[in-house]
């Protein structure tokens, strides 16, 4: 057999063993309250969903990275008012909107992520080439938007994320706060996420949020904390997690769905199901978005909605909001 032939059987044999018959793609668009929707707002937030989704499966099935799938699907969402992620984010208790995000790798752990940044169309863009371009993991506020100019990133002026909706929000919030009257944490989260697992066993997740309504400034959620709101582990599981962010924080939860499938042998469903009760013993609102090696998803949450959806190549697009 010429070299050349055997090159080729060898290169064509390993990627053939390596890639794989599984892969597909979850989103979540926040665990935050839903009780009001009306039946228009609904079917806007589900075709939105859906079209993210589809459009991230197809970078899948064209044998794309799980890390550009779910860059591409945060950004999709950050780009609607719909959610509480870029344009859509809303306000801190100056009236002013802070972003946090982050994205990980779990094929070399790679990770990067942005807090408290102002005026970046796209915090999950930057979060990625702060993992990609520095020597860093985490950059915050100013330090994040001189690098985000110094790299070409699209900068906006606040304007662009100026919402009717979000005022309203924070105007209700501060309202409850001075009579005494505590708001439920329902009303003040939401949070976009991606999850994916490609054709090489490749598993990315990403995360962003405007965090929760009312917030100090300064103040910084789970999103952009690997570990908490974010985590990717090749041959284990993806997360991004949407809530109240002090409780995901202390109880790491991303991180702790894979730890249980790691070193207990759970499968996805249980242990992101068995943290999501935990955390409803302690008050902890929101949801998580999980999918494993094989492509398996788990979405559970304890509040009374999370916007979510899924596909993968051994299941039919999902699409619900309660
Ligand atoms: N986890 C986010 C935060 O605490 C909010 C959310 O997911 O709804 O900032």
């Amino acid at each position: 057999m010429k070299v050349k032939t055997l090159l080729f059987l060898i290169i064509f044999q390993t990627s053939y063993i390596m890639s794989s018959d599984n892969f597909g793609i979850a989103v979540h668009g926040g665990a935050g309250v839903m009780k009001n929707l009306s039946e228009e707002q609904k079917q806007k937030i589900e075709n939105k969903i859906s079209d993210t989704l589809i459009k991230a499966y197809t970078i899948l099935e064209k044998g794309g990275s799980s890390i550009d799938a779910v860059e591409f699907a945060v950004a999709e969402l950050e780009d609607s008012p719909l959610f509480n992620a870029g344009k859509g984010s809303v306000y801190n208790s100056n009236g002013v909107q802070e972003m946090d995000a982050s994205i990980m790798s779990g094929k070399d752990r790679m990770a990067g992520a942005v807090a408290s940044i102002q005026r970046i169309k796209n915090p999950i863009k930057l979060a990625r080439k702060v993992a990609e371009s520095t020597e860093h993991v985490m950059l915050v506020g100013e330090g994040a938007e001189i690098f985000a100019k110094n790299i070409g990133e699209t900068i906006v002026d606040q304007d662009y994320f100026y919402s009717e909706k979000n005022l309203k929000r924070l105007k209700k919030a501060k309202a409850k706060k001075n009579a005494g009257i505590q708001s439920a944490t329902q009303d003040k989260i939401g949070t976009v996420g991606a999850v994916a697992l490609d054709i090489n066993g490749n598993i990315s997740a990403a995360t962003s949020t405007g965090g929760m309504t009312n917030k100090m400034p300064g103040r910084v959620g789970d999103s952009p904390i690997i570990g908490s709101g974010t985590w990717a582990q090749n041959g284990v599981c993806g997360v991004s997690s949407t809530g109240h962010g002090e409780y995901f924080i202390k109880y790491q939860v991303a991180r702790e769905v894979c730890a249980r499938i790691e070193y207990l042998d759970k499968n996805i469903s249980t242990s992101s199901k068995e943290i999501l009760n935990e955390l409803k013993n302690i008050d902890a609102e929101g949801g998580l978005i999980a999918i494993d090696s094989e492509a398996n998803i788990a979405m559970p949450f304890n509040t009374d909605g999370m916007i979510r959806g899924s596909i993968t190549s051994k299941s039919i697009l999902n699409v619900a909001i309660y």
